[in-house]
């Protein structure tokens, strides 16, 4: 049976929808859900925290002692006794401690200690002055002002105890986190494998990148922005060229995707009497999660789960490849790298000149945020549509308009998504 005629029983060329089209939140969710229940222990290997940036780590971290290990100063000054510290006093500076410096000396009562900034604050001493707020006059410090107790000390094991979990499994790895790790002297970590993401683009129209096209052809961008995303998103991307808009190409190629951990299409999920990715896939016996989302640009993305792997479709127009694979595959991937789905990078911005949008369909329109003292502001961009790529390089975000607003007014604050490459 031809494959198109699973989904369309009429056996017309067209491709029939077969599911509700869901909100792009519900689609994500869906997502979300699906590949969640499928997570399993991910194989992992041991980098250095050199080379571990936003890789997902899959073990606990502990502290190798306290932290930090003694009293430490945070300034500068003089280590005192806070009690003999009142303003005006004056007392007998008995020597200096240095970042570093071996302490085994009490401060005896009645004299002070210079102090640097990362040193252990001696027995004895429970505060340390500002030297801003203290005078010298040979070997006496007057203070200008009563010490507090514990000021500006932080004490031995206040921000970590010995042996304590800093660093849990499914964290993904930051400076901050990175630098607790090297802190603690965790050099090797162990960390998830990325995922593969097999990379495929669909069409007759399309050629390489480095070949010239014909008059009436185009060079496959789309898999370049995806294996950049698949990228962003913590991804190994393994892109598989192109497959003609043939049944049996189309099955032989995502037949080989299906060998890595996702596979992600563009093209041939539309309407057209070429668009056949979603018939292909049924005709495997893919399970369709939908095949619609109320989006634009992005309606026909697909979402299936086949062998155990998340397939995506998303369709072809390069900026609806670009939103659709940031709004369902990423989550996806996230999950794919033992990690939690990370939110939406969404935030609230006032709205710089007034729109007007089709009502039915979340718009996701390519704009520019920028922040006018510390206050977000987004303009739209003008731009033709979702096949243009240079309307979206102009862009550093998606102006997020709700299926049910016609008009939004200068001023009014409005949803953005932003694009986590840039911005
Ligand atoms: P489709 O989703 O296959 O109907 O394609 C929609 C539009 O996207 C058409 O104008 C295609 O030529 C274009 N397109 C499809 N695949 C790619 C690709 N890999 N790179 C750039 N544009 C593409
Ligand atoms: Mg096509």
């Amino acid at each position: 049976m031809c494959p198109r005629e699973r989904c369309c029983p009429a056996g017309c060329s067209r491709r029939a929808r077969t599911h509700t089209m869901l909100t792009y939140e519900q689609a994500r969710k869906k997502v979300i859900e699906q590949v969640g229940k499928r997570k399993g222990p991910r194989a992992s290997s041991g980098v250095s925290v050199w080379d571990a940036l936003e890789l997902v780590l899959v073990q606990e971290v502990k502290t190798d002692r306290e932290y930090p290990p003694f009293d430490r100063s945070t300034r500068d000054g003089y280590a005192v006794r806070s009690k003999e510290i009142s303003p005006g006093a004056a007392r007998k500076c008995v020597g200096e401690i240095k970042a570093g410096d071996t302490v085994r000396e009490a401060l005896a009562a009645g004299s002070c200690v210079q102090i640097m900034t990362g040193a252990a604050v001696p027995a004895g001493a429970d505060a340390v002055v500002m030297i801003e707020h203290t005078q010298r006059e040979g070997d006496l410090v007057r203070f200008a002002r009563a010490a507090q107790r514990g000021q500006n000390i932080v004490p031995r094991g206040s921000e970590a105890c010995a042996g304590q979990t800093i660093l849990t499994p499914g964290t993904r790895l930051g400076f901050a986190e990175l630098a607790l790790a090297a802190q603690v002297g965790a050099v090797e970590l162990q960390c998830a494998k990325r995922p593969r993401v097999a990379i495929l683009s669909t069409g007759d129209e399309v050629v390489l990148i480095d070949q010239q096209p014909g008059k009436f052809q185009i060079r496959n961008s789309n898999s370049v922005s995806l294996a950049a995303q698949v990228r962003i998103a913590g991804g190994e991307p393994v892109v598989l060229g192109n497959a003609a808009d043939r049944v049996e190409d189309l099955g032989e190629k995502i037949e080989r995707g299906l060998k890595e951990d996702a596979l992600v299409l563009t093209g041939g999920v539309s309407m057209g009497k070429y668009d056949l990715v979603e018939s292909v896939l049924k005709a495997m016996g893919a399970e369709f999660f939908f095949d619609a989302v109320a989006i634009r640009p992005g309606k026909p993305a697909v979402f299936a789960i086949y062998q155990g792997k998340p397939v995506f479709g998303l369709p072809g127009n390069p900026v609806s490849t670009m939103v659709t694979f940031e709004l369902f595959v990423a989550p996806a991937m996230d999950l794919l790298s033992s990690s939690e789905a990370r939110p939406l990078p969404l935030v609230e911005a006032r709205l710089a000149e007034a729109l007007n949008e089709r009502p039915g369909l979340t718009h996701f329109l390519p704009a520019h945020i920028e922040w006018r003292d510390a206050v977000p502001e987004v303009k739209a961009l003008k731009w033709q549509g979702s096949g243009d790529i240079a309307a979206l390089a102009r862009a550093n975000c998606f102006l997020v308009v709700p299926a049910e607003k016609e008009k939004i007014a200068t001023g009014e604050a409005v949803s953005v998504l932003l694009r986590k490459d840039i911005v």
